[in-house]
């Protein structure tokens, strides 16, 4: 039936015809499908989603992470249906952004305070821009390649092509397009867990380095896990230098209930956060150190950053967030965690019978999926490996495809994300229909 995928006749394809008129490319934001078509969703409950055919699939994706309780958590829906009937926004604060501060301040080790945004990438934003103004510095330090949002600084070197990349000891960042090359003059990239040649760039910004700001588990270099080696070398040229280590958790927030930078044993002394916090509706966040946060955004205490926002800690948003968070307590972190576990073993599994070259990463909900047993340490070793053999991407797309067509929709990059909805009976169709689709991969 119209169902299957693709299918010319199917909703999903009429509709994007339909979108493709008013929006570019017919659709609002990068990477959320393989073409010709995106299927449309129309609702979705617990871990699952039914999309304008009707059909049903197993959702893997929690939109990229935030949904971390899956779809149409009975107390997130009570709160956000309680909440929308007293207050949606309003230019006064209210106690329910008390409460989620007080919650994250709580559980999360490295903030003392907090300040709620709308995205991810206001996060970032606002995070450089702190680290900036408590420092008086101007060059931050990013990992080449880390994705950390849009905005202009965060988005520096995010994708450069080999013919912008330059030596691989050089600190020379790219500007993202649209961005001016001043932008990336005051960005430097370091390679993703290079010790030395991390070291040696660093010492070369000395004074003038603000910030380094680093991802925990980078997703687009294939949930690669930053090393104790090289963070216990970025803490040491921070220290010698005085610049701020910023922490980008708006994904990673997922890796550890106390935060990732808890599993690490560090204190990064501002983290970026999103996703998870808002329940599923828009957030963003910057926390850390009170000394820091006082300086910067207390206007009686001489604030030395505007930090405006119409929707800023909106009620809705901190309703929805408040129940998320409450409901993701320890014992649902350490089940979601188990769960994850599963999946990965499933995987590897499936890799180990379709006798198919793949690597399995991740760590706890987070799960990453390559039809490549080559080393990808770092972004240029991804690019030239992607670029060196097309069959790599032609197998991820038929997986994707095969998922899609027998009930899962996963990332379209190989990305497996779980909520606390899904089930072990659930996770282990994932690893077999993982199978089913080694079995059939093109050459
Ligand atoms: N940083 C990281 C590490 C992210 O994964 C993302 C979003 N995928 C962002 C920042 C930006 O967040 P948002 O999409 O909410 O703007």
């Amino acid at each position: 039936g119209t169902g299957a995928f693709p299918h010319a006749h199917s909703r999903s394809a009429a509709l994007h015809e339909r979108a493709r008129a008013v929006m570019p490319g017919g659709n609002t934001r990068h990477s959320v499908f393989f073409p010709p078509y995106p299927v449309y969703a129309t609702h979705g409950r617990g871990s699952r989603i039914w999309d304008a055919d009707g059909v049903e699939r197993i959702d893997c994706m929690n939109n990229y992470s935030s949904l971390i309780h899956g779809h149409g958590h009975p107390a997130i829906v009570e709160a956000i249906q309680q909440q929308a009937t007293r207050l949606t926004s309003v230019a006064l604060p209210t106690e329910s952004e008390i409460e989620l501060a007080e919650l994250l301040v709580e559980r999360l080790d490295a903030i003392e305070q907090i300040r709620f945004c709308n995205s991810g990438t206001e996060a970032m934003l606002f995070a450089i821009k702190a680290a900036r103004a408590y420092s008086g510095r101007p060059v931050i330090a990013k990992v080449e390649g880390a994705y950390h949002g849009s905005a202009e600084t965060a988005a520096v070197s995010s994708q450069p092509g080999p013919s912008r990349w330059g030596p691989a000891d050089s600190p020379a960042s790219v500007p993202d397009a649209g961005s001016t090359p001043g932008v990336a003059a005051d960005v430097v990239v370091l390679p993703m867990n290079d010790v030395d040649n991390g070291r040696r760039i660093l010492r070369g910004v000395g004074s003038r380095l603000a910030a380094v700001v680093l991802d925990p588990l980078v997703k687009n270099l294939g949930f690669k896990p930053v090393t104790q080696e090289f963070l216990q070398m970025v803490r040491e040229e921070l220290q010698a230098c005085g610049g701020l280590l910023v922490f980008d958790e708006v994904y990673s927030l997922r890796l550890g209930f106390h935060g990732a930078h808890a599993t690490l044993g560090v204190q990064p002394d501002i983290i970026a956060m999103g996703k998870i916090i808002g329940g599923g509706l828009p957030i963003g966040a910057i926390g850390g150190r009170a000394d820091i946060m006082t300086a910067l955004f207390d206007p009686h205490a001489g604030a030395r950053l505007g930090h405006a926002g119409t929707f800023n800690a909106n009620p809705l948003t901190m309703a929805a967030g408040l129940a998320a968070m409450r409901a993701f307590d320890l014992g649902a972190f350490e089940r979601l965690s188990a769960l994850g576990d599963r999946l990965r073993k499933g995987l590897r599994e499936a890799l180990r019978i379709a006798d198919v070259e793949g690597t399995v990463t991740g760590a706890t909900s987070m799960t990453g999926f390559f039809l490549s047993g080559k080393s990808m340490s770092n972004y240029r070793e991804i690019a030239a490996l992607m670029g060196a053999d097309p069959t790599i991407a032609r197998r991820a797309e038929h997986v994707f495809h095969h998922l899609l067509n027998h009930g899962v929709y996963m990332g379209s990059y190989g990305f497996f994300v779980l909520s606390t909805a899904i089930t072990e009976a659930e996770v282990d169709y994932i690893a077999e229909t993982t199978l089913a689709a080694l079995r059939t991969l093109p050459t």
